[in-house]
């Protein structure tokens, strides 16, 4: 908010009188229209970032993909989520999480009193592997330095980590997410919540209670009363 008052003290400096504000992306929780429409410095350089990606061909899976996927929600969330690869759906549409998990993991994001466009949502992995196999350690090496660097942009406050390869790949944390979740962890002073994959949720549905205790926890730190 300082800064966007500041930007804006500038632009009246600089003689500007109106500005026509164009809605750069929906605004979300507690933000208002202007803020959603100013861009910031890590806001474009997330967006560079991820036309960098677009064409990258550091591993196998650029070969096999139809479009990298590369992440999508608020650039300045509090919460990030972080998923395993692309599938199916999300290689055709470029998006994270448009299939079947993805509508479990909306129904859950809506479940926590906020929007798809209040959260950034990313994966490990930003290519989908053949037959949705699980990422290959060579490639989880090739693709972490992007997020890393999405997360370094972003600053989430909280970071949940939805599955194996999403804990193991951003924290170097081998344990099995049934006894790691529900308890906090860390990445570079970022409170880590590892809990599990919405796709393992629509295979065992009674697990969804476990996931639900989880993103009380989150909830309870980003201070949303439940
Ligand atoms: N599973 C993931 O881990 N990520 C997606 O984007 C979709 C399904």
């Amino acid at each position: 908010m300082d800064d966007l008052r500041r930007e804006l003290a500038l632009l009246r400096d600089l003689g500007f009188t109106h500005l026509d504000i164009v809605e750069r992306r929906a605004p979300s929780r507690g933000e208002t229209t202007a803020e959603a429409a100013v861009a910031t410095q890590d806001d474009l350089e997330l967006d560079a970032l991820g036309v960098e990606a677009s064409t990258c061909e550091k591993c196998r899976l650029s070969r096999t993909r139809t479009q990298v996927v590369w992440g999508t929600g608020n650039p300045n969330a509090d919460l990030m989520f972080i998923g395993e690869a692309p599938g199916r759906d999300e290689d055709l549409q470029g998006k994270p999480f448009v299939g079947r998990a993805g509508q479990l993991l909306t129904d859950i994001i809506k479940a926590m009193k906020l929007t798809r466009d209040d959260v950034y949502i990313a994966n490990v992995i930003k290519c989908r592997p053949p037959e949705n196999r699980n990422p290959e350690p060579d490639e989880l090496d090739a693709c972490r330095p992007y997020l890393r660097r999405q997360v370094e942009l972003i600053k989430p406050k909280v970071i949940v980590t939805l599955g194996k390869f999403a804990l193991q790949s951003l924290t170097g944390k081998a344990h099995a997410v049934s006894s790691a979740r529900g308890q906090w962890t860390a990445y570079e002073g970022i409170k880590v919540m590892p809990t599990y994959h919405p796709a393992y949720l629509l295979r065992t549905p009674s697990a969804k209670k476990d996931v639900w205790n989880d993103m009380k926890k989150v909830m309870t730190e980003l201070g949303i009363a439940a």
